[in-house]
């Protein structure tokens, strides 16, 4: 199967400062790569080129043999799941969860019978059944973020993109839903791009790990590869801490 996402020479500048200085990746469908780098060395930035969020000042983004340029920001289906504010405050979880179909274009949107299906299945598969009438505040933040990522599912996403998604829960639950999220992982098998500074956390969950510094990918590997082999000082003194 051909590859389902190449970033091929990306380079961004934010005003004179260089975000990202040549950033080549490719992604294998199916596959749960990890963006792992300090704050500020261009993860968050690479996702949102992906998502067409941002535009790149050089390279391309291709999905499957597509150029993303090409695509609106509809036609890229991505799902997106953020660290905070990732559910409507004010909509209940169904409602949330049900938003992406009910806002699709008439000749495409499911009937609602459809759409309360489809929410019911995706509840059932983030392992929160029965919680539809629920309103965000009245979950735990473990359970929003999995609402958000049933959320992110209900498009039948291309490529899933999860930016910090358990940064802003305390360690237990991260480590918990880490371990939920291979899991799930396992049995969905989205093409999934995970964004994280912890060490720990990219290497557990993600097939491949890519290693930004300073707007450029030092390293891409398994686990294994990385901790073996680490390519550069660099790699060297951020693994440091979990060795
Ligand atoms: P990370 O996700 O690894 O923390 P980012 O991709 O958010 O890093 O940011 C990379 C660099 O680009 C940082 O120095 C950041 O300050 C800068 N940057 C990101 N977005 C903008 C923006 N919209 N305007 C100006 N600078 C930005």
């Amino acid at each position: 199967m051909s590859v389902a996402v190449t970033i091929e020479t990306i380079e961004k500048r934010f005003e004179n400062f260089p975000a990202l200085r040549g950033v080549s990746l490719d992604i294998q469908p199916g596959e749960l790569v990890a963006l792992l780098g300090p704050s500020g060395s261009g993860k968050t930035t690479l996702l949102r080129l992906i998502a067409g969020l941002e535009e790149a000042d050089r390279g391309r983004v291709l999905f499957g043999e597509t150029d993303t340029r090409e695509l609106s920001l509809r036609d890229r289906r991505i799902g997106f799941v953020f660290q905070q504010y990732a559910l409507f405050k004010t909509m209940n979880v169904a409602e949330n969860i049900g938003f992406g179909l009910k806002s699709r274009p008439r000749r495409e949107r499911p009937s609602n019978e459809d759409i309360r299906k489809r929410v019911g299945d995706l509840l059932d598969l983030v392992q929160l059944p029965g919680l539809e009438k629920r309103y965000p505040s009245q979950l735990s933040g473990g359970q929003r973020q999995r609402v958000a990522l049933a959320r992110a599912l209900a498009i039948e996403p291309r490529v899933l993109l999860l930016d910090e998604p358990f940064g802003a829960l305390d360690a237990k639950v991260r480590k918990d839903l880490r371990a939920w999220l291979r899991e799930l992982h396992g049995r969905t098998g989205h093409t999934t791009v995970f964004v994280t500074h912890d060490q720990e956390e990219a290497l557990e969950l993600a097939d491949r790990v890519a290693i930004l510094n300073e707007g450029r990918i030092e390293q891409v590997g398994s686990a294994d590869d990385v901790y073996d082999h680490p390519a550069t000082p660099f790699i060297c003194e951020f693994l440091g801490e979990v060795n």
